[in-house]
């Protein structure tokens, strides 16, 4: 065996990927990330990023992140337990926990990270995992890292959950695992219920909140305060590289007892770099900034409620979640995708997904919309659609 090999192997896959017209190409951004951005020298309203906030690019953020580098230098070179915990480490870590209403937190390189770090530290060929068919590929990854028992139940359905939940026996710890917030449709999860079921049948509960921290929830803390169940959560893993800034690493935030476990056993924390010092002080940023600035969440909800009803009015078919991700639906795998490309060549940009990314039938294209937008931006997006694309029969 040798590379030629591999490469006719990989000639094959590349070929088929783009067969199936899958191949994704890279835009290059000539320009900080925002409201409007430029590619290929011509500037677009940015509709697909989860800039939630409109935080992402701003001068504030860097100059807290340069504030920081100035403080405390350019690299660690250590994991966190050898010679890469800093003061700005610990001081995110209690105002992330103190952000979210949890008792500790643990900072990761990446919310991905995170999640591969939980799941294999805590849960052994004794327990059993149930998933929520939807989640995040970092959390069936994760799960897939374990010797435990693993029961994927249907999308939000509480009665395949309680039966995922009945059919397990003999097990020492049993941990429900869900999205707060699903990137594609940007369906809530229900963790009323949820928790209420892990009650029933004597169950953990894991939420993975990186769409939801920063935008829903009275006080921008996620899907946990909006459905009223912070103290019933076990583990919260999350992210900054989304709303809370968008340059990257993460967090588990949890009971005191198991942070202090994953400081000692979780793979992915022990054996990597600590978080660069410039990103936890936007970080740091962020969780003060955000509470202190609930307009950006007003303009948020105005904007995402503004789209909505108006692609509502125009014929279209959008879905009926608060959040922000704003799916709209097309009958055609084909025309998400040309009606994506002509909104960009109109100065919109938007991705189209379709089969196998979404569901056959199923094809749409995913708006984003951000408190950075203005109501000209969404009046302006929803009049490209309607002239573009013909609503959805
Ligand atoms: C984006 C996302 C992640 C990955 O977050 P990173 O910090 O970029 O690794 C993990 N889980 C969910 C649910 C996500 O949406």
């Amino acid at each position: 065996m040798s590379y030629a090999d591999l490469q006719a192997i990989l000639q094959t896959e590349l070929q088929s990927i783009r067969d199936q017209s899958l191949y994704k190409e890279e835009h290059v951004l000539q320009s900080p990330q925002g409201r409007e951005i430029t590619i290929d020298g011509k500037k677009l309203l940015n509709f697909c990023s989860n800039n939630y906030l409109g935080l992402s690019g701003t001068g504030s953020l860097r100059q807290a992140s340069d504030e920081a580098l100035q403080t405390w230098g350019f690299g660690l070179a250590s994991v966190r337990f050898i010679c890469g915990t800093q003061g700005i480490h610990k001081e995110l870590e209690t105002a992330t926990a103190s952000f979210l209403g949890m008792e500790d937190a643990v900072l990761y390189s990446s919310c991905f990270m995170a999640n591969v770090g939980l799941f294999q530290t805590f849960f052994t060929d004794e327990d059993a995992i149930i998933s929520d068919e939807l989640n995040h590929a970092s959390i069936i990854d994760a799960v897939r890292l374990t010797k435990s028992e693993r029961l994927i139940y249907q999308h939000m359905d509480m009665a395949d959950l309680e039966t995922k939940l009945q059919s397990v026996s003999g097990k020492r710890l049993k941990v429900i695992a869900t999205d707060g917030v699903f990137s594609m449709d940007g369906h809530i999860a229900p963790l009323a219920e949820i928790c209420d079921l892990a009650d029933k049948y004597g169950a953990l509960v894991m939420v993975d909140d990186a769409h939801g921290v920063g935008v829903l929830g009275t006080n921008s803390k996620g899907t946990p305060e909006q459905t009223g169940t912070i103290d019933r959560i076990d583990f919260l893993t999350g992210t900054y590289g989304k709303a809370l800034g968008g340059a990257g690493g993460a967090y588990t935030a949890t009971k005191k007892e198991a942070a202090e476990f994953l400081r000692q056993r979780s793979r992915t924390y022990l054996f990597s770099n600590a978080l660069d010092t410039g990103i936890a002080g936007a970080a740091l940023f962020a969780l003060d900034y955000i509470p202190k600035h609930p307009e950006l969440r007003e303009n948020l909800y105005a904007n995402t409620q503004f789209f909505r009803q108006e692609m509502k009015k125009a014929g279209f078919t959008v879905s009926e979640s608060e959040h922000p991700i704003t799916p709209v639906m097309f009958a055609e795998e084909s025309i998400a995708v040309s009606t994506a490309k002509a909104m960009f060549d109109e100065g919109i940009f938007v991705v189209g997904f379709s089969f196998p990314v979404v569901p056959k039938g199923k094809a749409r294209i995913r708006v984003q919309i951000s408190a950075a937008h203005t109501k000209d931006d969404i009046t302006l997006l929803v009049e490209k659609f309607a002239a573009i694309a013909s609503p959805k029969a």
